[in-house]
Parts: structure tokens; sequence; C-alpha cells
């Protein structure tokens, strides 16, 4: 048996020797004394927040082999590869390996040769696997993305429902769940569907300082994302979101055209050819994913620098999930996201054509409007995000472009009334209705053929609004849709007045509005990787890139992602250190046991010939 104190020992010992670290980071340390001493534990922990060590120092430390439930066969080949790189014995058993290597891998399970073992959901379903499980000693479970339990979340898959076994058959293993999924309803889904309640539950901040979050009016959305990567992520590896397979493609093949190194990844490809795609995103330095939410789950790449959205996400979850991907590694990186009135009418319009029952239809736009209200809030978007997930926010963060340009509102309780009296007129007076356009061009008295055709050129409200843009009326537009003091309807997205409509008319409410900025804001300064090397010294800016020059041949000889070999912030430290023995390159965070005996003195070579 060993003491309480050896314990701690032994567990920081394990984080400096095999990984590399210096120090826990938050709980990591509660959480891993208590799996260590046999308790279960539910973590909800942001992305990039660490919690791979929360199971994998409890393995190296506890008697017998973890089993890990992942839902990502196509990552687990990588998740091994990066605990083989720290000299971590770990293998998996999922569907794609072939029978000896399958064998092997399960003699070495019952050996107790293996520290970790990686296991898809649904291998729990097979006999087989139970079996299997009873011939080794397991030292915990760990259930990873465990969010993928809630029926209500993106990412639901059904063979997590039957993990509340393990329990039933495994009693004296502890349980670790883990997820970086945020609400409050999620985590008791979780903890509930997994007989976890009386587990202890560590709930980490759900602040990512180091993510800049922008929201940008839509103008010319494929130019507006080209500026972005252009001016402030040249070289960089990142995200695009776009909503439809159509989308992605058509922003693919605009950036392969621009010069950028992208790569297309929606459920329409076929198998191979996303396999393909996410391996070399996953592998090669600076290349950008352009994909649907079918993309990202369990990527566990840390040097994501931005994460852009051409299209609204449906909820601040996934908002909040996607946007999340960036900067796992802690160094600045950029959420971005363009957003218009189509987007509005569009998520409404399929809302209401959506299938299920009428609950189903108020939860999603329920979702919908916090989501909006992120969009167009006067405030700091990070305290608007935290505080909907239950953290209380202090003041600014500093690092948002609310925070950073501070955005005027303005009295447009006339304007509004404007609007929403044009969209009267027609309802009433005519009985007809209208999308955005047709309304602003009658606000702003244009001649259209249709406007002549209707003779809408003769209602009261013809050309009373020629005191603001189109662009400001599209502004006025979309910010009414947002607080649902105007709806869309129907196939073709028409307005239409709302219960609330009734209180701007009749002068009961005033509405204060976002202003348009003139021009798209500019970021206070360049970020990702081009930061990254451009806070260096001119002279360890230089080493950085060869580093990374040998970081990435080291890479492509052995099989595996950059990242796996040394992360960027390893290297700059490195870098800027400059270490001239071993001894001196150990202490650089990052540099464990295994990595130093094995690339220890090429990286002093590389930096010997740099000097
Ligand atoms: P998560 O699974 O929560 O998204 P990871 O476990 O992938 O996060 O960890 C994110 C990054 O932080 C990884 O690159 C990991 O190596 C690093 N990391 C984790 N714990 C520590 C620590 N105590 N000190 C330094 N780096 C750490
Ligand atoms: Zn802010």
């Amino acid at each position: 048996m060993v003491s309480p104190a050896e314990q701690v020992t032994a567990t920081l010992e394990v984080l400096r020797r095999v990984f590399g670290y210096d120090a826990f980071r938050g709980f990591q340390r509660e959480v891993i004394d208590h799996v260590v001493a046999g308790g279960d534990a539910l973590v909800l922990m942001p992305t990039g927040g660490g919690k791979s060590l929360c199971y994998q120092i409890p393995a190296l430390v506890r008697d017998g082999v973890a089993v890990v439930i992942s839902p990502l066969i196509a990552l687990m080949q990588d998740q091994v590869d990066a605990l083989t790189a720290v000299g971590v014995r770990a293998g998996f058993l999922n569907s794609t390996l072939d029978p000896d290597t399958r064998r092997l891998v399960e003699a070495e399970f019952v050996a107790g040769e293996i520290d970790l073992l990686y296991l898809a959901p649904e291998a729990l379903a097979s006999r087989a696997t139970l079996s299997l499980l009873d011939r080794g000693r397991i030292s915990l479970f760990a259930i990873d993305e465990a969010h993928c339990v809630s029926q209500w979340g993106h990412d639901f898959r059904p063979d997590y429902l039957n993990l509340s076994m393990l329990h039933e058959r495994w009693p004296g293993v502890p349980r670790i769940a883990l997820t970086a999924t945020a609400t409050s309803a999620t985590r008791s889904e979780i903890a509930t569907r997994l007989s976890l309640t009386a587990a202890r539950h560590f709930v980490a901040s759900f602040d990512r300082p180091n993510i800049q979050y922008r929201i940008v009016p839509k103008r010319e959305p494929r130019k507006q994302l080209l500026a972005l990567l252009r001016d402030e992520h040249p070289g960089d590896s990142g995200i695009v979101y776009c909503l439809s397979r159509a989308s992605v493609e058509k922003t693919a093949d605009f950036l392969v055209a621009n010069g950028i190194d992208a790569l297309p990844y929606h459920a329409g490809l076929d198998a191979g050819t996303r396999a393909a795609n996410q391996q070399r995103f996953l592998r090669a330095d600076g290349v950008v994913m352009v994909a649907t939410i079918a993309f990202g789950m369990g990527i566990d790449k840390p040097d994501v620098r931005f994460v852009a959205h051409l299209d609204l996400p449906k909820s601040v979850e996934g908002y909040y999930q996607e946007t999340g991907r960036a900067g796992r590694d802690g160094l600045p990186s950029t959420a971005w996201l363009a957003y218009g009135l189509q987007d509005v009418v569009q998520q409404r319009k399929m809302i209401d054509t959506s299938e299920g029952d009428l609950a189903h239809r108020r939860n999603l736009a329920a979702h919908l409007d916090a989501m909006l209200a992120l969009c167009e809030t006067v405030r700091c978007r990070r305290a608007q995000l935290l505080e909907y997930f239950g953290e209380p926010a202090t003041g600014g963060c500093g690092n948002c472009d609310t925070c950073l340009e501070p955005p005027e509102s303005w009295d447009g309780t006339v304007a509004a009334q404007k609007l929403l009296s044009t969209v009267f007129r027609l309802d009433r007076e005519r009985n007809q209705r209208f999308g955005a356009g047709h309304c602003i061009d009658i606000l702003l008295g244009r001649a259209t053929d249709k406007i002549t055709q209707h003779r809408h050129d003769s209602l009261t409200v013809f050309g009373i609004g020629d005191d603001l843009s189109e662009a400001e009326w599209r502004g006025v537009v979309r910010q009414l849709l947002a607080e649902g003091l105007l709806a869309v309807e129907g196939d073709y997205g028409t307005l239409a007045l709302t219960d609330a409509s009734g209180e701007v008319l009749g002068r009961r409410r005033t509405v204060m509005l976002r202003r348009e900025a003139a021009r798209p804001a500019k970021a206070a300064k360049p970020r990702g990787a081009a930061t990254v090397v451009a806070e260096l010294p001119a002279e360890a800016a230089g080493t950085f890139e060869r580093l990374r020059a040998w970081r990435a041949a080291t890479a492509k000889e052995q099989g595996v992602p950059a990242y796996v070999i040394f992360h960027d912030a390893t290297l700059r430290q490195i870098a800027s250190d400059a270490p001239s023995s071993l001894a001196e390159l150990s202490r650089i965070s990052g540099v464990g046991e295994n990595k130093l005996a094995k690339y220890g003195e090429q990286l002093l070579g590389v930096l010997a010939d740099a000097s």
C-alpha cells in the first residue's frame, strides 16, 4: 500500500519525468489524487485545460490497465502515438485493426504489458470484448467526450447510454468521465446517465483567455475570410466552418485559388478522402480545414490558430465547442464569425420547417435566440459567454472585439417603428408579405420593378427611411429579428409582426441598436504563429523556424503529427533559452525523459548549427 504522501510524490514525479511538465494545472492534481485513491470523478474542463493527464497519470500510478472509452476511432492511433512518444505503453482495439495486431494488443492487455487501452463505446456491446476485459486487470475506466451521452447535444452517440453498465459489471473499478461541454443541464444529464451522481464533480472555469472572440457583420464573407487569413494568420493552421456541403466546397476552392493550403471536409465526401484530409490537417503544418460541423470532435491538434465561422452556429454551446478547438496550446488564437441578416432568416426558416414537435422547435428557437443575443451584444463577448454557462464574469476581458473597439449603440426606436409600420401596412392594407430586401427598398424609396408593379410607391412609408443606408437597414432588420420584435415566416422568409412589435409601434418600448461599423474592425495586432515568432528576438525567431523544419522532417519520417514530436510552445522556449546541454534542455516544459533521450542530441545539434 502506498501512503498518501508517497502517492503525491509519485504523481508529481510522473508529471515531470514522463511528460516533462513542472507543475499541475488547475485542479489536475486534485482529480488525479482522487482517482488514484479509487474515487469516481466527473471532470468538466474547457478544451486545452489538460483533461488527458487526469486519467493518464492515474493509469500509470495505479496497478492494471486503464480502459479509455473514446468515440473517435480515427483518432485513436494518434492518441497512442502521442503516448508512445513520451514512453507510455498504450494500445487500442477497433475495427481498423488487422487480426494479428488485434491478438497482440489483446495479449498485452491480459498480461498487463500496457498501461492504457483505448476502446470505442460500441465495443462494449460485444461479448468477446467483455470477456476479454474480464481476463485482464482494469485500473480505471476513463470515459472521454462524456457529453456524447446527452440526447440534446449535437454529438449524441447511442452507445454511450450503455456505459452505465461499467459500474454494474465492475463495481470496484473507479470511473472518470471527462467533457468540455459546459452547461449545467448537460452536466447533470451526464451524471445521471452514467450513474455518476455520487462521483466527485470537478468543474473548471470555462474561460479560454488566449482566444480572441470577434463577430463581424457579413459583407463579402469569403473575401473577409481571406483578409483575415492573409493579414493575421499567414501560414497558420485553422478551421473554417460552413453550414452546407456546397459552401464548404466553394470556400475551399476559393481559398486554394488564392494560394491558401485549404482542404474540404463534409459528410458527402467518401470516407477515404475524409480520412486523408483529416490526416493532412493533423500532420502537416499550416493547413486550413474548411468543414461542416461534422468535423472537429476529438481533434487534439494543439496549434489550431484560428476558427472561423462563415455561417451562424445554431447555439452558443455549438459556438463555444467549435471555437474551443483553437489554441489548445494556450498560445494566442482567434475565433472569428461573420454574421448577417440572411443567417437569421435562414435559421429561423430551418427551425420552422424542422421535424419534431413544438417543444423541440421551441428548444431550437431558444438556442438560436441565445446565439443571436451574443452576436448583437454591445457588452464583452467573453462575459456574455461565461454568464451563459453560469459563470459570473467580472468586467470586460480586453481580448474580444467589443472590448478592443467598443461598439456604439444608438436609439433605433424611430427606425424600428418605420420598419415595423412598413411590414404592418403591407400586411393590413394589402394583405401581402415580403422579405427584408423589398421592405428596405420601400423604406429607401427605390422605384424597382417590383415596387412599381405592386404600386408600393403609393404607400405612406415609401421613402421615409432614406436617412439610413441599406447596410444600416439590414442591421436594423437583423437586430429586430434577433430581439423577437420581428419574425420571418414561410419558404420565402417574409417578414411578419410579433406580439412584441406592438410595444414598439405603440411607443411603449425604446429600441437600442448596435451601430454597424463603417469599415470592418481590424484586430489590435496580428496574432497566431506570426505573433508566436514575431514576439521572439530576431535570432531566436530564426532558430524557431529551424526547429520547426527539423520537427516537420522528423514527424514525416515517423509518420506522426508534428505536435507529437514537440509542441510549438516547447520549440519556442528552446529557441529563446538556447540550452547548451542535455541537463539544461531537460528543464524545458514539454521535454520529458523519453523525448530527451530520443531527440536531445539532435536538438542540441540544430541549436549548434544555428549559432
Ligand atoms: P483537453 O483534453 O482538456 O483539451 P489536453 O489534455 O489535450 O487538453 O491538454 C492540452 C495541452 O496542455 C496539451 O498540449 C498538454 O500536453 C498540455 N498540458 C496539460 N497539462 C499540463 C501541465 N500540467 N503543464 C503543462 N502543459 C500541460
Ligand atoms: Zn471582452
